[in-house]
């Protein structure tokens, strides 16, 4: 009944009409812009009790609410029908309840509808079964009561409300408080939720709503034990809108709240010390920032603790954990209520600190935490000493979003790290460029390990009677495309910074091994390895793949180790070596004497040699206490029974010098600086191999 069909149902006589007017059920025609009924058919007009003369006078406002018009008119111009109920009262008779089923019968050019028929069905008896069922709910309420549901009715004309037993027994009410008033029951809920609850109950009210869901916490009367529930209420209206009365059950969720709470608690912090975790830390940094941008400091402290994992690995994880935790109390101790504190992971922690009188402020706290962390704990007995550095950022002038501050705060730690006896460091903006060169520096060594930009250089190391080479030390160059040749100064530490030392390492053990594999059998070579792959804990593996993949005899290769690498963590490092020394490799400490530890260092552990550094070398022939120094040094190693080499010989005087006080063994620009592979046949044929037993010395 739409479009162009519709211009001729309006047209008396045509078929359509006809229908119209013989058919059963009530039909109107209403024009929607005139907001008037144009035409009710005879039965329509039986149903509503009303003649033609009063039927071409109705209005859709007769019928339908101010809302019932829009929704009317919002559905017929979307879906195009609509069905609600309407109250009409015949001018003779009872009120009745209309069914009016709407659809759109004609649009405008733009869709707009025009017009609509409506079919209209009573169901007043409907409506009446619906309101004797009503009034007998208080027969089902009783059954409810029985059943062991925490059940309220309450009368909203009277506001008195009951209670089931269970009822009672949730809010702690004795036996004869089935029936009390509403704000007494209003009372025992806690007052920090009351005025939620109240405005959730007024507003359902207000728009006669039907359901209610609410939670809120009781107080209950009887031990004042707190509880927590959940409402689910439907109220009740009569025909005009007005509340009669609501009936609600109760639910006890206490425990599932509970539940919910360690949840989200576990959710949020750190199990070992009960501290923020990195997710709850980044949302607390979130909300402190967009304070920040209110024209407040805060300030962001990144803090990473020195020497743990010494701690961890020789006094035991559990002791690591304890001292973890101890950490964490030690630092909130110096913080301020507002501060926000967390372990990030592993032993970084990190603060949010709140309310900052002046960017100083942050300093202040960053220095404090640096002095706190120096004292020693004791744990089981034992006193630890850690140390802690410290990365410092402040809001807004190192940025004002929260994973800018982290990042700024980071940055800074890394320099904090790199001088590790001040501690700590404030965000400077050139730390940016600094972490993007030594990212770009990173990406080049990458870049370079695969183009095989790097290689080995090799400086023999003679015997002195007679200067034959016995072993060629491995020293790495990297040919750069655009800075030319560079020394392992210029790279190596950034190297150990960003461990890719390690892979460089394996390259230099593969490559020297599978050099050397092509040398006379009787001479062996030296290797560099650097502290970071000591610490790493498979430098035994690369050692072993080395060798497998050369073939090489094991005891032709030896590896070089600085004294001042040992320093940290000695007994794990020892260990490492202990590995290495397992698989038949000899082992050697190398740049000795610049140390301060090193005489313990040879009695912990079996070295087979030892390189006393060029250092000394330089001031042997120069002054009789730069002789005394290297005559001391090899005494030492002759009562340790240990081979020494002495390295940076550049001059004869040097050498007759070394010779007089019993040096055998040398090295030194004075026979050849280091030189590229391919000349090691030409250095073999010009010193000769050695006679000395295979790679000895
Ligand atoms: P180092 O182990 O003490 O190596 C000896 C250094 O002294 C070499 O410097 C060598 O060229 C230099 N040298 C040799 N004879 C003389 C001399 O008569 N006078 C003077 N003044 N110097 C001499 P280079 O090759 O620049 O290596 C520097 C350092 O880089 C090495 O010191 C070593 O610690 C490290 N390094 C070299 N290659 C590697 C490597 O493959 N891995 C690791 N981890 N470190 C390496
Ligand atoms: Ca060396
Ligand atoms: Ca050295």
């Amino acid at each position: 009944m739409s479009g162009e069909a519709g211009a001729a149902f309006w047209a008396k006589g045509d078929a359509l009409s006809a229908l119209f007017d013989v058919s059963g059920a009530a039909m109107a025609l209403i024009d929607l812009k005139g907001g008037r009924f144009r035409r009710v058919n005879p039965r329509g007009r039986e149903l509503l009790g009303i003649d033609a003369e009063r039927a071409r006078r109705l209005r859709l406002a007769d019928f339908a609410t101010d809302a019932q018009r829009a929704a009317l008119l919002d559905a017929l111009r979307g879906e195009g029908r609509w069905q609600d109920e309407w109250a009409w009262r015949r001018p003779e008779g009872p009120r009745i309840w209309l069914q009016a089923a709407i659809c759109v019968e004609r649009r405008d050019k733009d869709r707009e509808p025009t017009h609509a028929v409506a079919v209209l069905l009573d169901v007043s008896e409907h409506r009446e079964h619906l309101e004797r069922l009503r009034a007998n709910e208080d027969l089902s309420m009783q059954c409810q009561m029985a059943s062991g549901l925490a059940l309220f009715s309450r009368d909203l004309r009277t506001n008195d409300v009951k209670s089931s037993p269970s009822a009672l027994a949730l809010l702690g009410l004795s036996a004869g408080e089935e029936r009390i008033d509403f704000s007494d029951a209003l009372a025992l809920v806690l007052p920090e939720d009351a005025p939620q609850l109240r405005q959730s109950i007024d507003q359902t009210l207000a728009r006669r709503e039907k359901d209610l869901r609410a939670e809120f916490r009781v107080r209950r009367a009887d031990d004042g034990q707190l509880r927590n529930i959940e409402l689910r209420a439907r109220y009740e209206y009569d025909e005009d809108g007005v509340p009669l009365r609501s009936l609600g059950v109760a639910l006890d969720v206490t425990e599932r709240k509970r539940t919910e709470q360690q949840l989200e608690f576990a959710a949020h912090h750190d199990p070992l010390t009960g501290l923020s975790n990195r997710k709850f830390f980044n949302e607390q940094l979130a909300a402190a920032c967009a304070q920040a941008k209110q024209g407040h400091w805060i300030a962001v402290l990144c803090l990473d603790l020195d020497r743990f994992k010494d701690v961890n690995d020789t006094l035991g994880h559990p002791i690591g954990d304890q001292l973890l935790v101890l950490v964490g109390r030690r630092l909130r101790a110096q913080l301020r209520a507002a501060d926000k504190l967390a372990r990030l992971g592993g032993d970084e922690f990190a603060v949010v600190q709140m309310g900052l009188r002046e960017p100083e402020d942050a300093g202040l706290l960053a220095r404090r935490l640096v002095a706190k962390l120096r004292e020693p704990f004791v744990l089981d007995g034992q006193r630890v000493a850690i140390g802690v550095s410290v990365g410092v950022a402040v809001a807004p002038r190192d940025g004002s979003q929260a994973q800018d501050l982290l990042k700024a705060a980071d940055l800074a730690l890394y320099e904090a790290k790199a001088q590790p006896n001040r501690g700590w460091r404030y965000f400077e903006p050139k730390m940016n460029a600094q972490a993007k060169a030594r990212y770009e520096l990173e990406s080049d060594l990458r870049r370079a390990l695969e183009a095989r930009e790097f290689e080995l250089y090799y400086q023999p190391m003679l015997d002195a009677p007679d200067f034959r080479v016995i072993k060629f030390e491995a020293l790495i160059r990297w040919r750069h495309p655009v800075r030319g040749l560079l020394s392992p100064d210029s790279f190596i530490p950034a190297c150990e910074q960003n461990g890719m030392i390690c892979e460089i390492g394996d390259w230099v053990l593969q490559q020297a091994c599978a050099d050397a594999a092509t040398w006379p059998h009787e001479i062996g070579v030296a290797v560099n390895v650097s502290p970071v792959q000591l610490a790493s804990g498979d430098l035994h593996a690369s050692v072993a793949a080395a060798l497998e993949a050369s073939r090489l005899r094991a005891d032709r290769l030896e590896i070089e180790i600085t004294e001042t690498s040992l320093l940290h963590d000695a007994e794990a490092n020892f260990e490492a070596l202990r590995k290495v020394k397992a698989l038949g490799v000899r082992v050697a400490m190398d740049d000795f004497g610049i140390g301060y530890a090193s005489l313990g260092y040879l009695q912990s552990f079996p070295f087979d040699k030892v390189k006393i550094d060029r250092s000394f070398t330089r001031d042997v022939a120069v002054s009789t206490q730069g002789a005394a120094k290297v005559k001391a040094m090899l005494d030492l190693c002759a009562a340790f029974d240990l081979a020494t080499t002495i390295e940076g010989v550049e001059t004869q005087a040097q050498l007759e010098t070394l010779a007089r006080l019993g040096g055998t063994r040398v090295q030194g620009f004075l026979f050849s600086p280091p030189r590229p592979a391919d000349c090691v046949p030409e250095m073999i044929e010009r010193f000769g191999g050695a006679a000395s037993p295979p790679a000895a010395g």
